[in-house]
């Protein structure tokens, strides 16, 4: 196994379980090591370290898989996957996973989707696991999740029974690791090949008793805001008789649920008018009351402020942006952007409105967060409480070692 040697007194991150390693920390790399391999990662003195994966295109050049001096093959990455899984089993309490009869795909919360493996969190940096109903959807964001692809489609198989895995290796953090985006069947059996396309992007899932199509092929993330869901459920339980708002709604996660909270209106906006559109046929699927519900295409950014010439308010306003802010070098420009949005909300807000406010940036923490919102309330002359503190649902974990894992963050607050 090829060695990663570090430079004096760098050793100290991974001394502390966080799983990076910076190529500015290294001091040499055996010759020939090929991309995403596992080599070992050694303290100057040459103390054994932690066993990770060689990225040599990424300023992140490697990640540990491990810190104890254990076989990294297809038994590691078996526990790993089985460790993530039955975590998620006693958390969710289901039958989720006995595949015998359709209807026994429902977990205690009636859903059939969720993430089953969260990278770094669940001990394996890079690899991203989405189940939905039936179909496994998986996404590889380094290089050494590329290099065990295979082998872990295979484990994957055989831990849950699910013989259908769909690939969004896409996104761009990719390009970092030298690698080229990939999509497609890894793994394909169940379905019919003839609707194969079809049934991939438009695939039924179920949250919480709601139903809603997802494109599991081209749709944000690996196809819908898992991570989200939870949240949805809160809103849903607060909507009852309100005149709800819903900025950024995407395919209308949270649009669907503040109608079947009993909305008395829901007005959803955002700039992609495909999304838009399957918002319409998400409301449709549950049989909703669709005269309650308007969409407009438009930038949020914009349309708050007509709204706010035209004296419009509202009883519930929602703000999921996209991730203004990836890393903390964005942070000053997306905290005037969430600043602004929510100023704007905030005086859209009749008094004892609720603002369910999120941002999903890594370069923003929640205490920044907090005080872009509290800024957003003054400026705005507005007093409010925060009523509840939202986050990640249980399916997307925090490792304590990698706080970095910890995105979403998502704030009730009450305007007085
Ligand atoms: N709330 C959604 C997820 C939001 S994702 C859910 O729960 O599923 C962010 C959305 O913001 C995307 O649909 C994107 O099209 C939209 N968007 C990005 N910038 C925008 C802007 N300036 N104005 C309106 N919509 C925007």
């Amino acid at each position: 196994m090829a060695n990663v040697i570090l430079k004096p007194g760098r050793e100290k991150s991974l001394l502390r379980r966080h799983p990076w390693i910076f190529s500015g920390a290294i001091h040499s790399v055996d010759e020939n090591t090929a991309s995403g391999s596992t080599v070992d990662l050694l303290a100057s003195d040459r103390t054994f370290l932690a066993r990770a994966a060689f990225s040599p295109h990424s300023q992140i050049r490697a990640r540990a898989w491990t810190f104890e001096d254990e076989v990294v093959d297809k038994e590691f990455f078996r526990n790993r996957i089985r460790g993530a899984i039955d975590f998620r089993l006693s958390v969710f309490n289901s039958s989720f996973w006995v595949l015998d009869n359709h209807n026994s795909i429902i977990d205690s919360t009636s859903s059939d989707s969720m993430r089953l493996v969260y990278a770094e969190s669940d001990g394996i940096p890079g690899l991203m696991v989405d189940r939905y109903g039936d179909v496994l959807v998986m996404q590889c964001l380094t290089a050494g999740a590329e290099y065990w692809k295979e082998t872990i489609a295979d484990i994957l198989t055989a831990e849950t029974g699910l013989v259908t895995i769909y690939e969004r290796s896409d996104a761009d953090v990719r390009e970092l690791e030298g690698l080229p985006p990939k999509t497609g069947f890894l793994r394909k059996s169940i379905l019919p090949d003839a609707s194969l396309a079809s049934q991939i992007t438009k695939f039924a899932i179920t949250e919480h008793e709601l139903k809603y199509n997802v494109n599991l092929a081209q749709g944000h993330k690996t196809g819908f805001y898992l991570d989200q869901r939870t949240n949805r459920l809160r809103v849903r339980e607060l909507t009852n008789d309100k005149d709800v708002l819903d900025c950024f709604c995407y395919t209308g996660g949270f649009t669907v649920n503040a109608l079947a909270g009993g909305a008395k209106f829901v007005l959803s906006v955002d700039s992609s008018a495909d999304a838009l559109e399957l918002c319409k046929e998400n409301i449709a699927l549950n049989n909703l009351p669709a005269d309650r519900q308007t969409s407009l295409a438009g930038d949020v950014f914009q349309l708050l402020r007509k709204f706010r010439d035209e004296n419009r308010s509202f009883d519930m306003i929602i703000l999921d942006p996209p991730k203004f802010a990836p890393t903390a070098a964005h942070a000053d420009k997306a905290a005037r952007a969430y600043k602004d949005i929510n100023l704007l909300a905030f005086k859209l807000l009749r008094p004892n409105g609720i603002l369910v406010t999120f941002s999903c940036s890594g370069g923003i923490d929640a205490v920044l967060f907090r005080k872009i919102v509290a800024g957003a309330a003054l400026d705005a002359g507005v007093d409010a409480q925060i009523i509840e503190h939202l986050s990640q649902g249980a399916d997307h974990p925090v490792s304590l070692h990698f706080p970095e894992g910890a995105y979403l963050k998502g704030l009730v607050c009450l305007r007085k």
